[in-house]
């Protein structure tokens, strides 16, 4: 893209994008495993790093570097690995930031398998863990200790909602010499930016809203400082957790329309809101839209808008929750978050049910608690689907 202060939703369509030999209007997809040097100086220097070439895509390719691209330039950072999955890029970023020893500090409610990998995997590593309500960032000083490095958080949290300050954090991470890493999956670059407000890395799971179509599953990295990205480019290619060229062309695709489908689907959800807020069967709501959201004025503080994302309960409890989600024509049951498609998913049961009873009540994840990420459908019709459903409970 040949202007560098083209606004955001130009760089969803352009940034990235390379001209080929054919003038194709779309980045095509590479599928090669490998790539012919020239002769044998033009291998060694591209394995030297003296020329640009691509070797092999496990370290690189051409459909995979246009996507790393494109978000480099939504987030505003230095550069950007991309990766098989969500989950491929936080382990890549535990493995390259983390060390025998060390410490790390995670909001409570983060994605469960976040949690899971530490508690399970890079505990065997001595790699220590502390998960706090990073929401009250006085949570997050009191759990600084001498070996900490870093300071991850996930805002809004998945699926209380809660949200946390993230330049409260970027300053604590600054005073106490630790790197902050941002989940920003449930905004995307859309709505929140965290490298601008002083984070160091920030990670998506893309199979959410920044692919946006529930086709696939992959993730992405960005990183503000060129030694940090160094690192993790690093244990990303050692540890094979790269994407895949077609996985990258399908993601490039779909980021085109993301703030138009944000723009939508944030519609619906402030209409879904209100009409959950007035409902009788619903105990409680949380979506950072609403007013009583704990931290209303934080979010639209940080945020350019609410997202589409909520949960809630109902008077009934547990079995009315599975009773609604049993009744929904239109809601797909089912886990994920972020596409074109309603979503919808009882955590207790199903995403949060490996937690154990004492971490879940910790981290705010009741029995009665109801995710719903609402799609670009009609509102009407979505708000008539949970209308229809209300009534057989
Ligand atoms: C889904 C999700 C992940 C994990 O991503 P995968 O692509 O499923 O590996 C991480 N963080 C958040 C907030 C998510 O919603």
């Amino acid at each position: 893209m040949k202007n560098p202060n083209a606004g955001f939703n130009t760089k969803l369509i352009h940034a990235g994008a390379f001209e080929d030999e054919f003038g194709s209007a779309t980045v095509p997809i590479y599928q090669s495993s490998t790539f012919k040097f020239k002769n044998a100086q033009h291998g060694a220097d591209c394995f030297a790093g003296k020329s640009k070439g691509y070797i092999y895509t496990r370290i690189g390719n051409p459909t995979i570097r246009a996507l790393e691209q494109n978000i480099t330039s939504l987030e505003n950072g230095f550069d950007g690995i991309a990766t098989s999955s969500g989950m491929a890029a936080i382990t890549s970023v535990y493995m390259a930031l983390l060390g025998a020893n060390s410490h790390i500090i995670s909001t409570g409610a983060v994605y469960g398998p976040a949690r899971g990998v530490l508690e399970q995997d890079f505990s065997r590593f001595n790699v220590e863990a502390s998960f706090v309500d990073t929401s009250n960032t006085k949570n997050i000083l009191e759990a600084i200790r001498p070996n900490t490095r870093v300071l991850y958080i996930e805002t809004p949290a998945n699926p209380t909602m809660d949200i946390t300050d993230i330049e409260a954090c970027a300053k604590i991470a600054k005073e106490h010499g630790l790197l902050l890493v941002v989940d920003n999956t449930f905004s995307s670059p859309y709505l929140q930016k965290p490298l601008d407000l002083g984070a160091d890395v920030v990670l998506h799971s893309v199979t959410k809203f920044i692919n946006g179509h529930a086709d696939i599953v992959g993730g992405i990295i960005v990183a503000k400082d060129p030694e940090v990205y160094k690192k993790i480019r690093h244990s990303m290619v050692f540890m094979g957790c790269n994407m895949d060229p077609t996985q990258a062309f399908m993601v490039l695709r779909g980021v085109k329309t993301l703030s138009i489908r944000i723009d939508r689907a944030q519609e619906n959800a402030k209409k879904v809101a209100d009409f959950l807020a007035s409902h009788p069967k619903v105990e409680w709501i949380r979506y950072p839209g609403l007013k009583n959201h704990p931290q209303h004025e934080l979010a639209k503080k940080q945020m350019k808008g609410f997202g589409s994302m909520m949960s809630f309960g109902l008077k009934g409890g547990y079995e009315a929750g599975r009773k609604l989600m049993d009744h929904v024509q239109l809601a797909l049951l089912a886990v994920s978050l972020g596409g074109v498609e309603t979503l919808i998913q009882h955590p207790a049961s199903m995403t949060h049910a490996g937690v154990s009873k004492e971490n879940k009540k910790a981290a705010g994840i009741t029995d009665d608690l109801v995710r719903f990420s609402v799609g670009i459908e009609d509102a009407e019709d979505i708000i008539g689907d949970l209308r229809q459903a209300f009534e057989h409970i």
